[in-house]
């Protein structure tokens, strides 16, 4: 059977077919008919155009609402990933993606510090000292201050500008190599005089115009006069949980709700003559509300642009103070150790591998 006589075959039975009595007057196969739409509105889209499809076209709903829920709703994940990129809500993607989006910005509980409010003071030189109190005359500690090693002596002086007057301005010991006044601006504005914002120890371009006024004598003070610029000492043994080093400027935010603030260029100063506080002046601490005692964040910080390897050199006597003061020494922390000092750490029980 050849190509030909299959379709003389085909042929024969689509006639039989047709002849059939069922069949008489139907075509062997029906002709499709495109359906015209059903238009309810002339005008408007035919009601399966995929544009204009509603979900109650196809299943009716019971209690039809304004809103399809089918839809995607393009508003409302715009603001979900706008949050995200801020860290402020849950990302819209898969859990366990890699975006890592939905971490919080800050670890906040972690990064806390005590605040410490500085009123006026001053550290005197030898020199000025027995001028101002008597030759043979020695400070006495009146109280411990959180920095290792000083305190607040017995002792207060008056500041006397060409504007005003301040009384009992209290010695911080023991006595320097200069003759230091740290005030805050209202204390410059009662005196009349423009100190410059420095750092303690800073005293290129500080202020003078004042007289110090002691027991036993006057001193005319040339320089010396500084706002203390605000700083957060930092205990070597803080250092990583805080992620700050010495120099690194932080951001802190601090305050009750209705008085918050964030105080920008605080200066890090790390090493192991610090106790970990934030130093405000009283000025700050009116405006943020804040007292001794209170905490603060670290917001943010700028690391400071400094030679790499350049670490405080801890030596035996510094790991002494750090074991008295109940602190840890760890091993890989952000200073270097001799040998010895090492050892001694090792010996009083605070050295710390972990890493
Ligand atoms: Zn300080």
């Amino acid at each position: 059977m050849d190509k030909d006589d299959v379709q003389r075959l085909a042929e024969k039975i689509a006639a039989a077919l047709d002849a059939a009595p069922e069949r008489a007057g139907h075509p062997w196969l029906p002709t499709p008919v495109r359906p015209e739409p059903r238009v309810a509105t002339p005008g408007a889209l035919p009601p399966f155009a995929a544009s204009a499809q509603q979900l109650s076209d196809v299943a009716p709903v019971r209690r039809p609402s304004g809103t399809p829920h089918h839809r995607t709703d393009y508003p409302a994940m715009v603001v979900a990933e706008r949050q995200a990129a801020a860290a402020r809500g849950p990302s819209p993607l898969p859990s366990g993606s890699a975006s890592g989006a939905d971490r919080p910005a800050t670890t906040r509980t972690t990064r806390e510090v005590a605040i410490g409010v500085s009123n006026r003071h001053l550290h005197v030189s030898e020199k000025d000292f027995a001028a101002l109190f008597g030759p043979g005359k020695a400070l006495t500690p009146h109280r411990q201050i959180s920095q290792p090693g000083q305190y607040a002596a017995s002792e207060a002086v008056a500041v006397v500008g060409k504007g005003g007057r301040i009384a009992d301005v209290r010695i911080v010991g023991p006595a320097r190599g200069r003759t230091q006044l740290e005030l805050s601006p209202a204390d410059c504005r009662t005196l009349g005089i423009a100190a410059p914002v420095a750092l303690s120890g800073k005293l290129e371009g500080s202020a003078g115009g004042v007289t110090l006024e002691g027991p036993a004598g006057k001193v005319a003070l040339e320089s010396g006069v500084i706002i203390a610029q605000r700083h957060l000492h930092v205990a070597p043994a803080d250092a990583r949980r805080l992620a700050v080093a010495d120099g690194d400027r932080v951001a802190v935010e601090c305050g009750p709700a209705g008085r918050r603030v964030t105080l920008h260029d605080v200066l890090v100063r790390l090493g192991p003559a610090h106790a970990t506080e934030l130093h405000l002046d009283t000025d700050e601490a009116n405006a943020a509300q804040v007292k001794t005692g209170d905490r603060a964040l670290i917001v943010a910080a700028t690391r400071a642009a400094r030679p790499a390897g350049r670490r405080p050199l801890l030596t035996e006597r510094h790991v002494a103070e750090l074991a008295a003061r109940g602190e840890k020494v760890m091993a890989g922390g952000p200073y270097l150790l001799t040998p010895a000092a090492r050892d001694r750490a090792k010996a009083l029980g605070i050295w710390h591998e972990e890493t």
